[in-house]
């Protein structure tokens, strides 16, 4: 079954090259010393005559060491990426994050001086990229749709994968392809002399990933050497809390405020677990810091929130150095539990003058706004960042002193066998967690402070997380790697190969959307939907959206589908209720009338943009952003109606990459002056659109329990539609015993959803879902187990079963 190898592919050893070329260049004095102190650019020689040696290099070295922004410097100066030089193709570099990509080519090309405009980037609807592109950082989810359409990948002499300690899945099956194409280059070089080897690096910041380095399936030429930059890390003091509470937040909340007012200068960086925590504790730190303590008004600026222009605020006041702290550090080294310190007044101390900029660091922030953290900020001045785990390896965020970290993480789980997706917020690893701590020792000596205790970190800490492939459906996979005419997905060189379960599960999808034939080739419908930059099922709505003239709304559906977070849910409009309902105030009653408005006017836009369909939530994303194309202020547009202004903006862009590869593979579909600005769907048109969608999803369908064969009995009638239960047509408890509770079978509506708000009486026989979702098991005794919930589509009705059964 193994797919076979051409015998001149067997490569052992590639002959060494000598260093016959090399490129001057002018850094800034500066720039030339603080390279000195990375302890990579000490390892410099060895790394290039690894590289030169060898096809493939891995190097380990702890974050912040200079892997990121001097290795592709020092390839640069020897030759690779110079049109006359012997290696004239491009440095490639690959990050796992938009944001890593952006921000490590400024700072290369800074770096590089003079030469900087030859560093660019590539971001899914944004790159930098010119004829001049020398080294050109990227996500990997773009170098691996660059080879599907190149696939010797003969733009490039290197390619360097960066952050593969992280294993997700897009960084695992770089590994697995590039190390293909390594030996694949290492051949055609042999026939002709014009086409040069490629030479792979992997950069790791632990060693999680030694386990796959001696793996002969996937490093067919012999384990790669592995080159360690011993990081020069200042030591981190990490304080474990006494005891680790529930509330996390408020454990953050109090510690930043107390830390602020004691610790010496120095940056904080404070690792929470999401968008929404990070606003809500922006806002109160903003609150509480800002409160006058003696100090006035100057008009200093903090940051809260994107969205928000910044704030005024007034200068804030810290405890001297010479305070109790610097004792602590001595004895038990943890200001907080010293109860002495509670008392601690910032009056009796020499107060120095401190501002507080207050930036959060998240994945859905704007570039733009994510790059703040590395803007200098005036004196005297403390930067507090507020970031999900983006910080934890890939950006080193210049002045961080202090980590405060919760240490949780939002994980997206998945259940192989029954497909159930859920986001849970977890315990992070013991690599984690160390990795976090190291932020506070790149500038000198720095503090850890975790909100957790030392015996749940040993109890519940697993050593390393799990790759991502495993976590993950697997289709977009299967079908990426059959559309480069591998038949035998099981022989791909995964460094962690998913399990065949998953993998047959797949493939069974990718034959029922008839992408793959009974055998396991790709079909035509297959190579058309791989042509397109979404999941396999996403890609099927587009090849059968052309109906009834349909095609430009059906793009739009799908982009709207892609794009998760369109809608800024109900419970993060901070409508926060008065305290004290008896006892009005005006304020509070100012307050309520605000609240009770922003709630109408939320139910208003809900209403508006629900105006085709009132059963079809893909119609709500595809009115959105059919309306928001048709806005003349998108930024008003999105406040008034409660939308994401990033993901409506991304899901554009993706519309109209869509129309651009319709229009080129199949240009009779789409008229060329085509944009989103289209009239409203006719009936036959809002039909269809339903129709395509679940032609894709068809096998995620539920059917109201009492409309069942055998309808269960439930304990009381639901008054609510998301208490409504349906059975999904695949069970998704494999353990079904004929006692199973209801809430173990049964899958309900997500309150997000449109059908959320329909009387339970008019609820549809028959809903078809995107995905389910558990909730994070409660952890409280007692509680109600968490529900299966689903995101729901569309409604369906009978006839449009029965149609879809027989794959009209
Ligand atoms: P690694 O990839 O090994 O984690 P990097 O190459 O990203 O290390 O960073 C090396 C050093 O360069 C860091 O320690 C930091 O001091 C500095 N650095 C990186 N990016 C920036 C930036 N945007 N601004 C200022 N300094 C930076
Ligand atoms: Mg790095």
């Amino acid at each position: 079954e193994q797919d076979p190898l051409p015998p001149e592919l067997e490569v052992k050893s590639s002959a060494p090259e000598r260093k016959a070329f090399s490129v001057k260049v002018d850094r800034a004095a500066d720039v030339q010393e603080a390279r000195l102190g990375l302890p990579v650019v000490g390892e410099e020689q060895k790394i290039m005559e690894a590289i030169y040696n060898n096809p493939i290099v891995v190097i380990w070295g702890a974050t912040g060491s200079g892997k990121t922004t001097q290795v592709p410097q020092f390839l640069y100066e020897a030759g690779f990426g110079s049109p006359d030089s012997p290696n004239p193709g491009m440095i490639g570099v690959t990050q796992p994050r938009r944001v890593a990509a952006v921000s490590m080519a400024k700072r290369v090309g800074d770096e590089l001086g003079g030469a900087g405009e030859q560093v660019s980037y590539q971001i899914r609807f944004d790159s930098s990229v010119s004829s001049k592109t020398a080294i050109k950082f990227m996500t990997d989810g773009i170098l691996i749709r660059e080879i599907a359409h190149d696939f010797a990948l003969l733009k490039y002499s290197v390619i360097i994968i960066d952050e593969a300690h992280e294993r997700t899945a897009n960084t695992d099956i770089l590994i697995g392809m590039v190390s293909r194409i390594v030996d694949l280059r290492a051949a055609m070089s042999r026939e002709d002399v014009k086409t040069k080897p490629l030479k792979l690096v992997i950069m790791s910041a632990t060693l999680r990933i030694t386990d796959f380095l001696a793996n002969p399936n996937l490093f067919r030429t012999g384990t790669p050497p592995l080159i360690q930059a011993e990081g020069r890390q200042y030591p981190v003091t990490t304080h474990f809390a006494r005891r680790t509470q529930r509330d996390y937040l408020e454990e953050a909340f109090e510690k930043v405020r107390k830390g602020h007012r004691k610790l010496p200068p120095g940056g904080f960086l404070v690792f929470l677990t999401g968008q929404n925590e990070i606003t809500a504790l922006a806002k109160r730190l903003h609150e509480a810091l800002a409160s006058p303590h003696g100090g006035q008004s100057n008009g200093h600026k903090v940051w809260i929130s994107a969205n928000e222009a910044p704030l005024e605020t007034e200068d804030i006041e810290f405890g001297n150095v010479n305070d109790d702290f610097e004792e602590d550090e001595e004895t038990d080294g943890d200001p907080f539990e010293n109860e002495d310190d509670q008392d601690f007044e910032v009056e009796d101390s020499t107060p120095a003058s401190s501002k507080v900029h207050i930036l959060p660091l998240y994945s859905q922030l704007q570039t733009k706004d994510q790059l703040r953290v590395f803007e200098p900020l005036p004196e005297n001045s403390r930067m507090i960042v507020l970031a999900t785990n983006v910080a934890e390896t890939s950006l080193t965020i210049p002045g961080i002193r202090y980590v405060f970290d919760c240490g949780r993480a939002k994980e997206k789980k998945y259940d192989r066998l029954t497909g159930v997706q859920s986001f849970e917020v977890g315990w992070i690893s013991k690599a984690s967690a160390s990795q976090r701590a190291g932020r506070a020792g790149r500038t000198g000596p720095g503090h850890c402070y975790r909100l957790y205790s030392s015996a749940v970190y040993e109890r519940d800490f697993e050593e390393h997380a799990e790759p991502e492939i495993l976590r993950m459906p697997v289709e977009g996979v299967v079908l990426q790697l059959k559309s480069m005419d591998l038949q035998h997905v099981v022989n791909f060189p995964f460094p962690t190969p998913p399990d065949r379960q998953s993998l047959v599960k797949a493939e069974k999808l990718l034959t029922y959307l008839g992408a793959v034939s009974t055998e396991g080739k790709i079909t035509s419908v297959g190579r058309q939907l791989s042509n397109y930059p979404l999941s396999p099922r996403l890609s099927k709505i587009l090849t059968i959206g052309h109906q009834h003239g349909c095609m430009p709304y059906t793009i739009a559906l799908v982009a709207s589908l892609a794009s998760l977070e369109m809608f800024i849910p109900e419970n993060q409009l901070n409508l926060s209720s008065p305290t004290q309902p008896d006892f009005y105030s005006i304020e509070d009653r100012l307050a309520e009338e605000a609240r009770t408005q922003r709630k109408s006017a939320y139910n208003h836009a809900h209403h508006l943009l629900s105006r085709h369909s009132s059963t079809s939530d893909a119609l709500k994303g595809l009115t959105a952003l059919c309306a928001y194309a048709h806005a003349p202020s998108k930024d008003d547009f999105c406040k008034d109606m409660f939308l994401s202004p990033k993901a409506l903006s991304e899901a554009s862009n993706l519309c109209s990459q869509l129309m651009n590869i319709v229009r080129n593979n199949y240009p009779t579909l789409l008229t060329p002056s085509i944009s989103l600005k289209l009239p409203s769907p006719s009936k036959t048109q809002v039909a269809a659109l339903q129709q395509f969608t679940a032609a894709a999803f068809i096998d995620q369908i539920a059917i109201l329990a009492s409309a069942s064969p055998s309808p269960p009995e439930l304990p009381r009638k639901p008054t609510r539609a998301i208490d409504v239960p349906y059975l999904p047509l695949f069970p998704i408890n494999t353990k079904r015993r004929a006692d199973t509770d209801i809430v173990d079978v049964a899958v309900f509506i997500h309150p997000s959803s449109i059908l959320a708000h329909v009387a339970t009486k008019d609820l549809p026989t028959y809903i078809i879902y995107s995905n389910l979702q558990r909730g994070t098991p409660a952890t409280v005794e007692g509680a109600k187990r968490p529900r299966t919930r689903m995101h729901a589509l569309t409604a369906v009705t009978a006839k449009q079963v029965a149609g879809l059964a027989k794959g009209t």
